[in-house]
């Protein structure tokens, strides 16, 4: 299959949109015609080898799109069938069978490898192998191959293009909320960082029905939207003392719930000082590989739990149709988060996500 894609050749440097030869179907693969494709803070951590995968590499990882055609195994998709491509789990390690899937031993080989699950290269430009199969689908080009345990059919109703982003980070924000840390109705969360993540948590935490919903940011314009998708508070951390104003909205107590979205090593040092005792922080936002913190370890010995989420903890195939409904029915307008771009703007759209001034583009590849 002949298509364009998006590379990323040289560490930091900007995509080249290339004619690619997308491999036909394996036996366990679904051929995908991509429809919408999210750009998440991922593509770009990989772009700038924040992460250390091989180059060239075609990214993307919020993939939307029809299925086109399907590897004689594959019974759980059909061509015609609407889809969102998600993360990719091996299903065979201890983990995937002890029932924790987001702890998959081989999620890192099979997401960032830059090869299908089973070793092969199946994009080329010319007769030159490219990295591929990023997140089981590098939906950055007008196909993509993915495999049942990526691929979840959703609503024909809802349109299809917008549908992306709920294969990473929307459903990491909503479900670092409603999946990981589930408070319960009436409680106070506390949530660093308002890009679409962090929004996409706000929303989780109103689904939820928290009462207090406190955002942190250092750009008006997003602390804005957080407040119109239903924060209850919003803070601005660049002025004033944020733990100081958090510990007034908790009672002097504290906040039950955190979630860091910033990747920032120095806001998350700072977020951990706002839970209470016995209170639950999630970790979601990724710094480069090999980034520290420092921590008062007997604040943390006072029953405070802190904890990675990948991927919003979420069972993709159950947790991406609810969202869907979710939206039908006006509770989750995570349209908003969205610009749109042709593939040809991709850089623009890099440039527009790291600037702040677009929470999360998503391209367009028809
Ligand atoms: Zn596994
Ligand atoms: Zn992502």
């Amino acid at each position: 299959m002949q298509t364009k894609a998006a590379v990323v050749r040289t560490k930091g440097e900007k995509f080249t949109i290339e004619d690619v030869t997308i491999s036909e179907p394996a036996d366990d693969q679904i051929l995908v015609k991509i429809v919408g494709a999210g750009m998440c803070h991922t593509d770009l951590i990989i772009r700038d080898q924040g992460y250390e995968t091989p180059l060239p590499m075609v990214l993307g990882h919020e993939g939307s799109g029809i299925v086109e055609k399907i590897g004689k195994n594959v019974t759980k998709v059909k061509p015609g069938d609407h889809v969102v491509l998600t993360f990719y789990t091996c299903g065979y390690c201890r983990n995937c069978l002890a029932g924790e899937p987001l702890s998959c031993e081989n999620a890192f080989p099979f997401n960032f490898g830059g090869r299908t699950p089973d070793g092969q290269c199946c994009i080329h430009a010319g007769d030159e192998p490219l990295g591929c199969s990023f997140f089981a689908q590098s939906s950055f080009a007008g196909y993509a191959l993915s495999y049942e345990r990526n691929t979840i059919p959703v609503d024909k109703s809802v349109p299809l293009e917008m549908l992306g982003p709920l294969g990473c980070g929307v459903q990491t924000g909503a479900g670092s909320v409603l999946n990981a840390l589930n408070p319960p109705a009436g409680s106070d969360i506390v949530i660093f960082g308002a890009g679409a993540v962090g929004l996409s948590a706000v929303m989780g935490a109103v689904v939820a029905n928290c009462t207090t919903i406190i955002c942190i940011d250092i750009k008006e314009n997003r602390l804005e939207l957080a407040t119109e998708l239903g924060a209850t508070h919003v803070i601005n951390g660049a002025d004033g003392n944020v733990l100081e104003t958090i510990m007034e909205l908790t009672d002097g107590l504290g906040a039950s719930y955190m979630l860091e979205t910033t990747g920032n090593a120095k806001v998350l040092e700072s977020a951990i000082y706002c839970l209470k005792q016995g209170g639950h922080g999630g970790i979601v936002g990724a710094p480069a590989m090999g980034t520290t913190i420092n921590m008062d370890v007997n604040f943390l010995l006072f029953n405070r739990h802190i904890r990675g989420i990948l991927e919003g903890d979420s069972n993709s195939d159950i947790f991406i149709p609810r969202l869907i409904e979710l939206y039908k029915q006006g509770k989750f307008p995570f349209d908003k988060l969205i610009k749109y771009y042709t593939l040809d703007e991709i850089n623009q759209a890099a440039e527009d996500s790291e600037n702040g001034s677009t929470l999360k583009p998503v391209l367009r590849l028809t």
